[in-house]
């Protein structure tokens, strides 16, 4: 039985930008609003209420043109500006974020529905990133060697690329760019950040934020849009590179077209990701852990714990541990205080719900059903609580597919070994996790799972910005994780510079390949 409470409520959400009142959000072009000629748009809903708050531009092909030229035309001064200046921007911004993050947590919440500490933790986390973007001019130095050959010098350098793409997805709208955006500005490239158009008013937001910060206009630009916009970044020569994250299949599709034409591509896709909880381990810790990696943020994220790997000896004990801490959430608007908020979309939540009804018609055991609860919000919001399976089996579509919503499933296995072949045989590599005590068990999971982020006893293993973030198999595509040193390598070229500074003694014929001597 499901009880809505306070159907009237439609809490004040910060508005951005000139879409207040069913206005359409516009691009951000050259340090200003710029509304397209494309007559095309779409609607942006608050999913604690169900209702369209705004609409945003999509694209035409000539607006992304457009915003792409105005980016292309700020990279020869960006370029050229020095990196003390650079640095004294990226500062200012970082100074601006961390005093003002609150505004753009609630723009978040209003739009995604993910509670309001969780959007200000996403903004935090991306917050570090710009902090480690901040040490630019260390990052960038490059590489002399004095007397390769006699008299002979050889330097190396790394420049910028020019226009970067960045395409995001709707989970973590500011977070996800920021996994990008301030490396590529601090190594000298201009930005067009395509967010996804389901909560857009964040990118529009931290592009005013940027030009308080006094960064130049042209240098960070967003393009709303669909595939359209997304096309014109693939197919635009005037594009150098393209940062894309999403789901497993457009992240193909961008890594296919984006390399087709030319341009250097780091797509991250989606994922399925494992927690492993062996016998000896502390099961009040894996029972928190699996409560909060598998529900927080309701789900929507790409390092949630979706499949509970549970030693058949433990089992009963964890699910048990585990419904106890499950009883104690309250779901609902995210700007009421509540644990876990709704699905992003009236669509998304019935997917996922449909999945639910799959699970049970292919016979898992549905220990908790998120379907039949109570939630403390407006009766149109997109709900759909925590739900628990037990006894799933690996041929169930809750086990195969990237779900994205509240759904944890529980898979018992024998031990490790059974485990372990389940998580390298699952067609995504992004994030798992071991729950143990024993230090040799970590050891021998950490070298032997193909996955690229691994937690031991950490149930989301989110790298910090100085590390880089990034799975394997079909979680990634292209060769190069997100910020920390692969991202300053990502958004430059090398340059080797082999000089030699005549004096008069030295010359002469020689057709041979040169040698150092
Ligand atoms: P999505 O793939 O639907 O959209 C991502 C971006 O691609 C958006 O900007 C969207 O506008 C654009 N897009 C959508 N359809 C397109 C098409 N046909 N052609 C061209 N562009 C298109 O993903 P989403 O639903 O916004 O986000 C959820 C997905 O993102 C999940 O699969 C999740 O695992 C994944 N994700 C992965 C990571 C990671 O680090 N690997 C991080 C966050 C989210």
């Amino acid at each position: 039985m499901t009880t809505i409470t306070d159907p009237e409520a439609n809490p004040t959400a910060a508005d951005s930008g000139s879409a207040g009142a069913l206005g359409v959000l516009p691009h951000w072009s050259a340090g200003a609003e710029f509304p397209g000629e494309s007559d095309r748009s779409a609607d942006v809903y608050d999913p604690a209420t169900g209702q369209v708050t705004k609409k945003v531009a999509l694209a035409s092909r000539e607006d992304a043109d457009a915003v792409i030229a105005a980016a292309a035309a700020a990279f020869p001064k960006w370029r050229d500006m020095s990196l003390a200046r650079r640095t004294s921007i990226l500062f200012r911004f970082r100074e601006l974020l961390n005093e003002r993050k609150g505004e753009a947590a609630e723009l978040i919440t209003s739009e995604h529905g993910k509670v309001l500490s969780d959007a200000l933790g996403e903004i935090t986390r991306g917050q570090e990133v710009v902090e480690f973007a901040c040490g630019l001019a260390h990052l960038l130095k490059g590489s002399m060697t004095e007397n390769a050959s006699t008299k002979v010098d050889v330097s190396s350098l790394r420049q910028p690329l020019g226009v970067v793409g960045i395409i995001s997805p709707f989970n973590f709208p500011a977070m996800v760019p920021m996994w990008f955006f301030p490396i590529a500005i601090a190594a000298g490239n201009t930005v067009v950040l395509k967010p996804s158009e389901k909560d857009p008013s964040t990118a529009n937001w931290l592009a005013a934020l940027w030009k308080e910060a006094g960064l130049p206009d042209g240098v960070f630009n967003v393009l709303h849009g669909d595939k359209v916009a997304v096309d014109a970044l693939l197919e635009s020569p005037s594009v150098r590179s393209i940062s894309f994250v999403g789901s497993t299949p457009i992240a193909r599709y961008v890594y296919e077209t984006g390399t087709k034409n030319g341009k250097r591509v780091q797509a991250l896709g989606g994922a399925k990701n494992h927690m492993l909880v062996l016998p000896d381990a502390d099961l009040d810790l894996a029972a928190d852990a699996a409560v909060n990696a598998g529900f927080g943020s309701a789900g929507e994220r790409c390092m949630a714990i979706s499949a509970l790997l549970a030693v058949d000896s433990v089992a009963d004990q964890l699910i048990t541990k585990i419904t106890e801490r499950m009883a104690t959430l309250r779901t609902g608007d995210g700007r009421r205080g509540c644990d876990m908020g709704p699905l992003v979309t009236g669509a998304h939540r019935d997917k996922v719900s449909g999945y639910v009804q799959a699970g049970v018609d292919a016979g898992a055991e549905l220990v908790v059903d998120g379907r039949d609860q109570e939630f403390d919000g407006a009766k149109d919001g997109f709900w759909l609580g925590p739900t628990l399976f037990d006894r799933v089996t690996t041929d169930m579509s809750i086990y195969t597919d990237e779900i994205f919503g509240p759904v944890l499933s529980i898979v018992r296995v024998s031990g490790y070994d059974e485990g372990l072949e389940l998580i390298n045989a699952n067609q995504y590599g992004n994030g798992t996790a071991i729950f143990t005590n024993d230090g040799g068990a970590a050891r021998r999971f950490q070298n032997e799972v193909e996955v690229g982020m691994i937690g031991i006893n950490v149930p989301v293993p989110v790298p910090v910005g100085y590390f880089s973030f990034g799975g394997w198999k079909a979680s990634l595509f292209g060769d190069t994780h997100a910020h920390g040193t692969e991202g300053f390598h990502f958004f430059t070229r090398g340059k080797v510079i082999t000089s030699r500074w005549l004096d008069p003694s030295h010359g002469g014929l020689n057709l041979g390949f040169p040698q150092n001597v």
